[in-house]
């Protein structure tokens, strides 16, 4: 059996006594390690305000989509719909798949991916390492394209589990368990203001609403790209995508639109000024979180870095 979200750190990875070699048993010690990542402090333009990042790429798998992508692995796994004899099946921008890819590599199942062909060549290639197959599609049609050709190859029930992280709740649920608690015990309750990009709006959602379980005055900031040409790799610009089924607009306080050269800025700014060597998506949160920092008198601000710089360092963000 699979335990759901165990976080025990002894939970066995070690192939079990009188089992036939490299029998998988339940929760590997690599997927226990996913979760708890550290809040490093960031630099802020009120001295009266706190800004602290939630490093996500301390998971196993480099990015905040590990949480995600290991809950939708282990309850389909639970309630029967993933097995041995099918093969896990998602569009992703890269990060999820790359979750999913070292899930399935962990947990001993198949994992098959559709991801636009214009994603980093990292991603692509660390998939691939851990054994997932690939499928590409049209980079004109973005992740929305990606998603159309998933649906496509899903109508083979049979062959495919689809996974669907933008209708799954498993998704959210993953962060209303774990990154929120997180958050709220590292802050000891404190913190003031969450701030999060949306891709799937996983992370914002669950998140989000356990946050305001434990605090309702605690204030939620969506960032979104600010117009569908400015292209930040995870993150969607709601107006012209189709919209995920899990992604409710009101649950947000405050939208915060930033343009690409903003997070180029910051991403730039946090690796040269802060040691902070993250991704886009979290450059831009950055830039949202001290806009906010700037404008409140007083607080703790929390912002999710999704992933870590190395993941771009082919793209032109780094040239
Ligand atoms: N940033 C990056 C780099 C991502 O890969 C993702 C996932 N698409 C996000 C942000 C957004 O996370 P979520 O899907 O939970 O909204």
């Amino acid at each position: 059996m699979i335990h759901l979200l165990t976080t025990l750190p002894f939970t066995l990875s070690i192939v079990k006594m009188n089992a036939p070699a490299l029998e998988k048993v339940d929760c590997p010690l690599l997927l226990a390690r996913i979760g708890n990542t550290p809040l490093v402090p960031i630099t802020s333009p009120n001295a009266r305000v706190q800004i602290l990042g939630k490093a996500e790429w301390f998971n196993p798998g480099g990015s905040v989509k590990d949480r995600a992508g290991r809950a939708i692995f282990e309850t389909a796994i639970a309630d029967g719909r993933m097995t041995r004899a099918k093969i896990l099946l998602d569009a992703t921008s890269g990060n999820t798949g790359i979750a999913y890819a070292m899930v399935g590599a962990a947990l001993g199942y198949r994992v098959a991916l559709v991801m636009p062909e214009n994603v980093s060549d990292e991603r692509k290639k660390i998939v691939r390492a851990y054994g997932a197959e690939l499928i590409v599609s049209d980079p004109l049609e973005g992740s929305d394209g990606a998603i159309r050709v998933a649906r496509e190859l899903a109508q083979d029930a049979t062959k495919f589990f689809y996974a669907d992280q933008y209708n799954n709740d498993a998704n959210w649920r993953a962060h209303y368990e774990t990154t929120a608690p997180e958050i709220w015990e590292q802050t000891r309750g404190r913190v003031t203001h969450f701030v999060a990009g949306v891709g799937t709006s996983g992370t914002l959602m669950g998140t989000g609403r356990r946050l305001k379980e434990l605090n309702r005055a605690i204030q939620l900031i969506e960032v979104q790209p600010a117009d569908e040409l400015q292209v930040i790799e995870g993150l969607k610009y709601m107006a012209s995508s189709i919209v995920p089924g899990i992604y409710d607009a009101q649950i947000a306080d405050r939208h915060i639109a930033i343009d690409t050269d903003a997070a180029y800025r910051e991403t730039h700014r946090a690796a040269r000024a802060e040691g902070l060597f993250v991704g886009l998506s979290a450059g831009a949160a950055i830039a949202a979180a001290r806009q906010i920092a700037a404008e409140i008198e007083t607080g703790i601000v929390v912002v999710v870095l999704p992933d870590g710089g190395d993941r771009y360092l082919s793209t032109a963000l780094w040239q």
